[in-house]
C-alpha cells in the first residue's frame, strides 16, 4: 500500500503566510530600534490603537516609524535589489504584495489625517553600510518635530 510521504517542503504560499505572521521584531526593525535607543530616543512598540500598528511610536512627538521589508511591502526604489519579484508564480506573488502596499498607503494616510507624522524606513536602508545615514536622517526628522512642542499644553485627545 502506497503511503503519502510527509510533506517536507513548505509551499511558497505557506512560507509567505509564515513570514507575514513573523512581521514583528524583524532584524531591520531591531537594528533601527537599537540605534534610536542608543541615541536617547524612547518609544512604544507596535501600537495596536493606531492604523497599521506602527512598529515604533513616539507619542509625544506624534510620530510613527514603520520599518518595512522591501519585498513584502514593495519598495518602489528602482535601485532596491530586495524588492524584486520572483520569476515564478508571479500570479501568486503580485496581487498579494500589491495588497500589502495598498494597505500601507491606506494606513499612512489615515495616520496623517489624524495628525501623525509617518516615517517609513526600508529594509535596504538598515544594512551595515546604510543604517548610519538612515538614523541620522531619522533623528533630524524626529528632532524638527520636538521644536513644535513649546506650543500650548492643552491636549486635544
Ligand atoms: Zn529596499
Amino acid at each position: 500500500m502506497a503511503r503519502i510521504k510527509a510533506k517536507e517542503h513548505v509551499s511558497p504560499e505557506r512560507s509567505a503566510q509564515m513570514a507575514l505572521v513573523k512581521g514583528k521584531n524583524t532584524k531591520p526593525e531591531l537594528r533601527v530600534r537599537r540605534a534610536l535607543h542608543a541615541a536617547g530616543f524612547r518609544y512604544r512598540l507596535h501600537d495596536k490603537s493606531l492604523p497599521g500598528h506602527p512598529d515604533i511610536v513616539f507619542r509625544s512627538r506624534k510620530t510613527v516609524i514603520f520599518v518595512h521589508g522591501c519585498f513584502w511591502h514593495r519598495h518602489s526604489d528602482p535601485n532596491c535589489k530586495l524588492a524584486r519579484l520572483p520569476k515564478s508564480r508571479l500570479e501568486f506573488w503580485e496581487p498579494k504584495l500589491e495588497a500589502n502596499a495598498a494597505r500601507d498607503r491606506r494606513n499612512k494616510s489615515l495616520l496623517e489625517e489624524a495628525g501623525w507624522k509617518v516615517i517609513t524606513i526600508w529594509e535596504c536602508q538598515t544594512t551595515p553600510s546604510t543604517i548610519q545615514s538612515t538614523i541620522t536622517n531619522t533623528k533630524k526628522q524626529l528632532e524638527c518635530i520636538t521644536s513644535n512642542t513649546d506650543a500650548p499644553k492643552t491636549q486635544l485627545f
